[in-house]
């Protein structure tokens, strides 16, 4: 991958959260993460995410936000500098409301950081923890969320993960165990 900026879900999920080169999304992209989800039996699962996304609009600078959902079996999120979000059919299967607001608030953050110059997955958590909070959300579900993704993503993710929980965990003042 050349520069960082796929920062969505990769890292987040079981791809993770990356931050993508590209201002946007090439139809090639689009292709290899299985397509649009537009479609029934697709259209509630967007449904479910725009309105995920509506709870967090009020509290965040992205009215020019768009989401979309890829027919993807990998759970990930992605965001483009264009402001093109993207969420996994798998991700949206397999999370709940709360675990679905923690990624978009988390890719929500990567954007946030591209404008200031610093996207790390660090500081999208950071971001997207107050952006929970705003949203009257308990920023503690950032931490869910990557506790999820550790039980069910692979090795591959795992330090990235582990880190990303410690700093959630001194951030939000819950130790572990
Ligand atoms: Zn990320």
């Amino acid at each position: 991958m050349p520069a960082r900026v796929l920062l969505a879900i990769a890292s987040l999920a079981l791809v993770g959260c990356a931050a993508l080169p590209a201002p946007g999304p090439s139809r090639g992209w689009i292709y290899r993460h299985g397509g649009l989800l537009e479609e029934a039996p697709g259209a509630p699962l967007a449904s479910r995410a725009e309105a995920l996304l509506d709870r967090l609009r009020p509290h965040c600078d992205c009215e020019a936000v768009t989401l979309g959902v890829v027919d993807d079996e990998r759970v990930g999120a992605y965001a483009f500098p264009n402001g093109t979000l993207f969420v996994t059919r798998a991700l949206l299967e397999s999370l709940d409301d709360v675990q679905v607001m923690a990624a978009l608030a988390h890719e929500l953050g990567h954007l946030d950081g591209t404008r200031h110059g610093n996207p790390s997955e660090h500081r999208a958590d950071a971001s997207g923890c107050d952006l929970l909070e705003q949203s009257g959300v308990a920023p503690s579900a950032m931490l869910d969320l990557v506790m999820h993704l550790q039980e069910t993503t692979g090795r591959e993710y795992a330090d990235g993960l582990s880190r990303r929980e410690l700093a959630l965990r001194e951030r939000l003042g819950h130790p572990a165990h």
